[in-house]
């Protein structure tokens, strides 16, 4: 059997996992990241977890094959490089391929965290499938996160922003979005934003079966929230999933044409939704698709749940291992 070891490093936490080469995970662990104490510190609890996660599967470094890791923001992943990092201090073209690889005396690679995500659905997840070479992964949580692979490869990109496909712009001068662009899909179809539209019709005061959860705490009005109301027929709640599902189409397709995906899947907290978005998505996409030719594309909920950071992480050194 052969392990790989997989870092994913949050805003919030460090995730770790002991992988072996059929992507089960052995053991894992999971520590504060301390991102607000600098990047000495962050990269000293990276080497703690390592260790700790390799002790918990009783095995020891050595035995790891390679080390991944998944990082937010973007990567310069030739040469192992934090360009920058949005929730951790001080990490401004951070050699942190090497520090980990010195530290813990393992070869290591390095991506960025939702790349790598996608990189695990295509190795052991909704993409596992070896006929299944081209995928395109849309994570639908605060933001919309991405990751796509073309003939099994990450693509990341000249400055390490491929792949940012929340930012793809569906909507001419629409919604304002935090990137400085206008209309950005995330601002649209992010679980999230899903809500705040949902909030938006609720204090119009549209009839719905949320209005008694938005008076008493607009907090409540989740994206699960939604989702639920829609399957008891709540006609408002339905509209703002269609409009989620509307954008997410329209991004899908756009996609589809530049890079003629096999498969989309579709992860995060708004995912869990399972065919009740699904489905919305696959009627918005086949109505707007184009008819130049059939598209086989198929649209697929992620497989990995909680764990797919640290097996994308994974996945990653497994790649590396095999072109080694
Ligand atoms: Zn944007």
């Amino acid at each position: 059997m052969t392990y790989f070891l997989g870092i994913d490093l949050g805003g919030t936490n460090i995730k770790t996992g002991v992988v072996d080469d059929n992507g089960a995970v052995v053991s894992k662990h999971s520590q504060p990241t301390e991102g607000k104490y600098g990047a000495d510190r962050v990269l000293k609890n990276m080497v703690d977890a390592a260790q700790t996660v390799v002790d918990a599967a009783e095995l020891t470094l050595k035995d790891m094959a390679y080390i991944g890791i998944g990082s937010p923001g973007p990567v310069d992943t030739e040469n192992g490089i934090v360009i920058s990092s949005p929730n951790i201090s001080g990490w401004s073209n951070y050699p942190m391929r090497n520090l980990i690889a010195d530290a813990l005396g393992r070869p290591t690679v390095l991506a960025n965290d939702a790349n790598a995500a996608a990189f695990g659905e295509y190795w052991v997840g909704a993409g596992a499938s070896p006929d299944i070479q081209n995928l395109i992964m849309l994570t639908l949580g605060t933001g919309v996160g991405g990751g796509v692979i073309v003939n099994g490869q990450i693509i990341s990109g000249t400055c390490g922003y491929a792949a940012e496909v929340g930012h793809m712009i569906v909507q001419p001068d629409g919604r304002e979005c935090g990137c400085g662009q206008k209309g950005c899909l995330e601002t649209y179809a992010s679980a999230s934003r899903t809500a705040v539209r949902a909030c938006e019709m609720l204090a119009k005061g549209k009839a719905s079966s949320l209005q008694a959860i938005y008076k008493s705490d607009p907090q409540q009005i989740t994206a699960k929230a939604i989702f639920d109301a829609a399957a008891e027929g709540d006609e408002l709640a339905n509209e703002v999933i269609d409009q989620t599902a509307y954008y997410l189409a329209l991004a899908c397709i756009s996609l589809t044409r530049i890079l003629d995906p096999q498969m989309f899947v579709f992860a995060g907290g708004m995912a869990l939704a399972g065919d009740a978005l699904l489905s919305r998505i696959r009627q918005h996409f086949d109505a707007q698709n184009w008819h130049a030719a059939p598209n086989a594309v198929t649209l697929e909920i992620a497989q990995l749940g909680n764990d797919a950071g640290l097996i994308g992480a994974a996945a990653i050194a497994w790649d590396a291992n095999r072109n080694d």
